[in-house]
């Protein structure tokens, strides 16, 4: 516990000083233009990945960043959807799966032996399993299952009535990208060419 609590003092002592006025602006309320749905995963950063700091970006983690569809009235991930697009107004949505996800692995041959609370969350990203060909195998059947899974949870995504209205109203875009941690590279899905494009270089 120590060690914890140390780490903390040292976090205090760099980050903070550094962006005290940002802080002290932040006292009166947060207005961040970015909902980031990703995984739990620890190697995962989201600020990182954003380059962000405090302030800017809403957060919800879970386990391989599922979305419950609406019919399953998962008041959890239903709360934070409702703030950050009715109440924070958040113009963008991002849903971000990662490079060699756990969850997205266990959806695999050892699925009958997971732990039945994980089973029961794992079932939201199920259908990714009927979109990928059973022809890949290894690393790439594994990236292929984490893109279409990101597509599945957008799909989720749009069965809220009320994101579906603010993405038909243009005040909201929906996007769906996989980060690799291994390089910092994020790819994009690209609606016109129904693929995973990378980002183009610097
Ligand atoms: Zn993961």
């Amino acid at each position: 516990m120590d060690d914890l609590v140390w780490a903390t003092r040292e976090s205090r002592a760099t980050a903070f000083s550094v962006e005290a006025d940002l802080l002290a602006e932040l006292v009166q309320g947060q207005h961040p233009k970015i909902l980031y749905i990703g995984c739990s995963d620890s190697r995962i950063m989201p600020s990182r990945i954003l380059g962000a700091r405090p302030g800017e970006v809403f957060t919800l983690r879970n386990i391989a960043n599922i979305v419950p569809p609406a019919t399953a009235h998962d008041q959890t991930v239903a709360a934070v959807l409702t703030y950050a697009v009715q109440h924070l107004h958040v113009a963008h949505i991002v849903v971000c799966g990662h490079s060699l996800c756990g969850g997205i692995q266990a959806l695999g041959a050892a699925h009958a032996r997971l732990e039945l609370a994980l089973k029961h969350w794992l079932v939201y990203a199920r259908p990714a399993t009927d979109r990928v060909p059973l022809t890949l195998e290894g690393e790439n059947r594994l990236e292929a299952l984490i893109e279409a899974n990101v597509l599945v949870q957008v799909e989720h995504l749009r069965s809220y009535t009320f994101i579906a209205q603010a993405e038909a109203a243009r005040d909201l875009q929906i996007h769906a990208w996989v980060y690799d941690f291994r390089c910092g590279q994020v790819r994009v899905y690209d609606p016109a060419s129904g693929a995973f494009v990378t980002e183009p270089p610097f």
